[in-house]
């Protein structure tokens, strides 16, 4: 029995794994559960899987937790997330909360020798070097749960003492790939959030179609995997189906295949190194008949770009374009600016707070802090 702990269970990523544990329940007890604001969904999870500890890091007051759920250990606010990451008897911590937030949660599990399931990229993107440092100091390795990095992660499984070269960084070049510079600038609400092929929470829908999501997951596998940028090469694909695949010396490309499906990597990650049933089928090539891959656009996506001027100016460059990026990302769902307007607003941010330093997290929160009083 391996005791999972799920930081963001009432979200996309989080579904997903209770999903799975839903599937393996000799294999899979859950030990703490947190969400933010989603009560209701909350506690239908904690009545289903009965954890030790459940939080809403809103806050809940203990009048408001129904009578048949006070078996468990409520908590509010920073505390639930800390007490789910670090306190609670967990073999394992999926952090699957969304934005920067997860930076603290990620550093609490690894400080308490928990396993990590990451699926929280913003913590690699804003304190990567704090947490890859951490975790070597711990002897932890990250299991990704995002799914290029998972492929990436399975891809050099079979790499022995072989360094890959490369990276080869799919992506599926989101809603707007084939539509022209000023049509995406006017793009709506709508159209951000109709992905082709994943079905992801909000946040991330936008990013993929900004493309700002490939541009922090070049961050993120630059830590995961210690690969200069200029070794990551992003290579669109729009089936979705190579999840991405990492270039040796001798000419060899190794690359990870699977439909577009979560529970296929949040699976690897919960079961490594064994791999197990996830109620996904393998993609039918036949059916798929042929897979094509492009250069991406800089001009049409410039989240790349800047992306990887962060990482070359290192500091909190990263933090600032993460942070200028949420809060642009919140502003556009919110009607309030336009699709275009997101990338400006992460490059004036840039502009202004690229030099700042990240040491340590109390710099770290500092410059996420700037970043989005700017917006
Ligand atoms: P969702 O928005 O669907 O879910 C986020 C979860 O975190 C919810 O449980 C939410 O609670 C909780 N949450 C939100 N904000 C906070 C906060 N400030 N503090 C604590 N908890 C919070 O996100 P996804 O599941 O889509 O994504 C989660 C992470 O996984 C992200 O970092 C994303 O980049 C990454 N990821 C997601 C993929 C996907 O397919 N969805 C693919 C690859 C990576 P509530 O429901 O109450 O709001
Ligand atoms: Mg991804």
């Amino acid at each position: 029995m391996k005791r999972i702990a799920i930081l963001g269970s009432t979200g996309s990523i989080g579904t997903q794994a209770l999903d799975i544990c839903r599937r393996h329940p000799d294999e899979y007890t859950v030990s703490a559960l947190t969400a933010r604001s989603q009560r209701e969904k909350l506690f239908e999870q904690v009545r289903e899987f009965r954890p030790e500890m459940a939080g809403l890091t809103e806050g809940i007051r203990p009048e408001e937790i129904p009578e048949d759920l006070r078996f468990c250990r409520w908590l509010s606010g920073k505390e639930a997330l800390h007490a789910a990451a670090a306190e609670i008897g967990a073999d394992q911590v999926l952090v699957s909360i969304v934005g920067i937030a997860g930076l603290q949660s990620v550093m609490d599990a690894l400080e308490a020798g928990r396993q990590v399931l990451l699926a929280n990229k913003e913590a690699l993107v804003t304190g990567g070097h704090l947490v890859m440092d951490l975790a070597a100091r711990k002897g932890i390795t990250l299991l990704p749960v995002d799914s290029e990095h998972s492929a990436i992660f399975q891809c050099l499984q079979g790499a022995g003492p072989n360094r890959a070269e490369k990276i080869l960084l799919t992506a599926s070049g989101g809603p707007f790939r084939t539509w022209d510079k000023e049509r995406i600038a006017r793009a709506t609400r709508e159209e951000a959030l109709r992905h082709p092929n994943w079905n992801m929470g909000a946040k991330i829908t936008v990013d993929s179609a900004s493309m700002f999501n490939k541009g922090l997951e070049i961050m993120e596998a630059r830590w995961l995997f210690d690969m200069p940028e200029d070794r990551i090469e992003v290579v669109v694909h729009p089936e979705s189906i190579v999840h991405s695949a990492v270039q040796f010396r001798d000419g060899a490309v190794l690359a990870q295949l699977g439909a577009p499906d979560m529970r296929v990597p949040i699976g690897y990650a919960m079961s490594y190194p064994r791999r197990m049933e996830t109620g996904v089928a393998a993609p039918d090539l036949f059916a798929l008949g042929k897979l094509t891959f492009e250069k991406p656009d800089p001009d049409k996506f410039p989240a790349l770009r800047m992306a990887r001027e962060c990482l070359r100016a290192s500091g909190a460059a990263c933090t600032v374009f993460n942070s200028a990026n949420e809060e642009a990302n919140a502003a556009f769902l919110r009607g309030e600016i336009t699709f275009g307007q997101i990338a400006e607003r992460v490059d004036r941010a840039l502009n202004r707070l690229a030099g700042l330093k990240a040491d340590c997290l109390e710099e770290i929160w500092e410059a996420d802090r700037l970043a989005r009083r700017m917006q």
